[in-house]
């Protein structure tokens, strides 16, 4: 059974997409994907050798050989232009990361996006690289909470506020959503509490805090 965070990520994939799945460990993703009738063949790659064997004892232990083709690679190199891949997946790793493996490699028509940092990265990145944000999500799973985005090829421009706090996530204003916010409100409240205590005080940093401050009740309210 898929964690929470990978199931959120498996509910994105569309019915029969071929999948490449960059970092992916154990498989998870896309084994529960191919042994759920969802799809029928996966690409799961791997920059490190660990993680492939990991990937390669899942495909061997629900006997997915030729079904899920496990490749050693870096980012989005592991794709070949056979497989026909037309969703990339890409989870568990900081926005960063991911938006230099995007960076990297060829165009693909569907990026399924989980990061586990820098949310606002990425949807820049696919802003600068003619991607639209058609659905996002956010869930909750032990201390952590995991935003979601997918993305299809095709240009439109987001505000700094939907960059930051998501275009979908903002207007769904779900539970988890506000509990993030509300949550790094409360954090950056407490900042602004020691610069202020702190001698001598650093003027431009309260100042920058406080806008950071304003952003989030202004979309809160
Ligand atoms: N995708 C799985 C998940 O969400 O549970 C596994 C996430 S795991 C924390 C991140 C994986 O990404 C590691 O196994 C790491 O080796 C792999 N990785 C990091 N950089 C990569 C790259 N440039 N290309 C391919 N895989 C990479």
């Amino acid at each position: 059974k898929l964690s929470n965070r990978l199931a959120a990520v498996a509910k994105m994939v569309d019915d029969r997409a071929r999948v490449a799945d960059i970092g992916s460990d154990h498989a998870y993703l896309p084994a529960n994907l191919i042994l759920n009738g969802h799809i029928d063949f996966a690409v799961a790659g791997e920059v490190a050798k660990g993680p492939l064997a990991n990937a390669e004892s899942e495909i061997a232990r629900h006997a997915l050989q030729g079904k899920i083709i496990p490749r050693l690679a870096d980012g989005l190199a592991a794709i070949e232009p056979a497989d026909n891949i037309d969703t990339v997946t890409i989870a568990g790793m900081g926005g960063i990361l991911i938006s230099q493996i995007l960076a990297a490699g060829a165009r693909f028509p569907k990026l399924i996006l989980q990061p586990n940092t820098d949310e606002a990265t990425v949807r820049q990145w696919l802003e600068d690289n003619d991607y639209h944000i058609v659905a996002e999500d956010i869930i909750a799973e032990g201390n952590h909470v995991y935003e979601l985005i997918r993305a299809e090829a095709g240009a439109a421009k987001l505000t700094e506020q939907e960059k930051t706090f998501g275009p979908m996530l903002m207007r769904a204003n779900s539970p988890v959503w506000r509990a993030k916010w509300e949550s790094e409100l409360a954090r950056k409240e407490k900042v602004i509490g020691f610069l202020e205590a702190a001698t001598p005080v650093h003027e431009d940093r309260v100042a920058e805090t406080q806008t950071e401050i304003a952003k989030i009740k202004e979309v809160l309210a």
